[in-house]
């Protein structure tokens, strides 16, 4: 996926997300002392806190769900040469790839969201994806005739998987598969897998706001989740929720952009007319079991806009959202209306 370098951005997002972190004290009523890591990698800032009795425990848990992110990375990073993602790309038209397993189970999930979202999730987006470059060196406003020509290279039916083989092939040689909109969440469900394999219990994964709450608090209190305001330049949480063992991930136009002709063009592409998504919308917060799933249904409800994306949001079991509009109206899906407690009174709830 891109490189990406927005790190004031990404820091002032950490710092909202985590507000609850900062506020806990160290300790714990169980005795548990909090470690925390902080990485670059995936093109965002990557934070993992967790808590543990163990010094060492915490620090070899951290380090190695941390390597097993970069993993992720060096086989799904578009820009890496060598990584699978990479080298499908440059084969396109020419001949099949031997892809790891992982990469495989991304690609076969990306399909079936491709159909579940009505192609407003598409991993095939890439040429438009590398046309508009945002967030980018080579970032700019395309011609119109450059968009048609990119869309017509988007269709994930050129996409022919092997399981049984482990390869992939990409029949259109100008098509060019791009994983940003799944590999951070995916990304952050395999860090939370390795964190409970070396015994942690209670901790978060946040890969630039793509998070996990695992477990509780130590304390025994569901964690709680700040959601960003989405205004550009500023930096408050206009609500929060409590969640356990929940993926929390938001996909919003504020998070990457560029502006020309004083119009701002942010890096969510509506694949149906190759432009970023223009609906009502501003930002879509999804909660779900896992990240993986919160990454696609959040850029896909974006896409989708706001009817539609609350559709999606409502009509998938263990999943629930909150939308807000270019107007501070929050929509809030049936599952966290109890829950949602609003911090900035500029933002109001108007589907209860
Ligand atoms: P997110 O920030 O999770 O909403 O994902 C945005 C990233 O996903 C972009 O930077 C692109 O790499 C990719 N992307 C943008 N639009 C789409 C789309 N419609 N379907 C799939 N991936 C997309
Ligand atoms: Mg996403």
């Amino acid at each position: 996926m891109l490189i990406r370098k927005r790190l004031k951005a990404l820091c002032c997002l950490m710092v909202l997300s985590l507000l609850f972190v900062a506020c806990s004290s160290n300790k714990s009523s169980k005795e548990l002392t909090q470690f925390k890591e902080t990485q670059l990698i995936l093109g965002t800032l990557g934070q993992i806190t967790v808590y543990s009795d163990s010094e060492k425990k915490a620090n070899e848990a951290l380090s190695k769900a941390f390597s097993h992110i970069d993993e992720i990375e060096n086989v799904m990073s578009t820009s890496k040469d060598s990584s699978d993602i990479f080298n499908l790309n440059k084969e396109a038209g020419l001949q099949s790839v031997e892809i790891d397993p992982s990469t495989m189970n991304l690609l076969i999930k990306g399909v079936e969201y491709y159909h579940t979202t009505k192609g407003s999730f598409n991993i095939a987006i890439g040429s438009l994806i590398n046309l508009w470059g945002i967030g980018e060196e080579w970032q700019k406003l395309p011609s119109k005739d450059e968009i048609s020509e990119a869309k017509t290279h988007i269709d994930l039916d050129q996409l022919e998987i092997s399981k049984e083989k482990g390869t992939a092939f990409i029949k259109d040689p100008d098509m060019l598969l791009d994983l940003g909109g799944i590999a951070k969440g995916y990304a952050v469900d395999k860090g939370v897998d390795v964190l409970k394999e070396n015994g942690i219990e209670n901790g978060l994964v946040d890969l630039g706001g793509d998070v996990f709450a695992l477990g509780n608090k130590p304390d025994g209190n569901p964690w709680r989740i700040g959601i960003n305001n989405p205004e550009i330049g500023v930096n408050n949480s206009i609500a929060r929720i409590s969640v356990a063992n929940k993926s929390i991930v938001t996909s919003g136009d504020y998070e990457r952009y560029f502006i020309e002709n004083d119009k701002r063009y942010h890096h969510i592409i509506d694949p149906s007319t190759g432009f970023p998504s223009e609906s009502e919308l501003v930002s879509v917060t999804v909660v779900s079991d896992t990240s993986t799933d919160g990454d696609v249904i959040s850029t896909a409800a974006f896409v989708l806009g706001l009817g539609e994306g609350l559709e999606l949001i409502e009509s998938l079991p263990g999943v629930d959202g909150i939308l807000i509009t270019k107007n501070k109206e929050v929509y809030v899906s049936s599952g966290l209306k109890d829950n949602l407690e609003i911090l900035d009174d500029d933002f109001k709830v108007v589907n209860n």
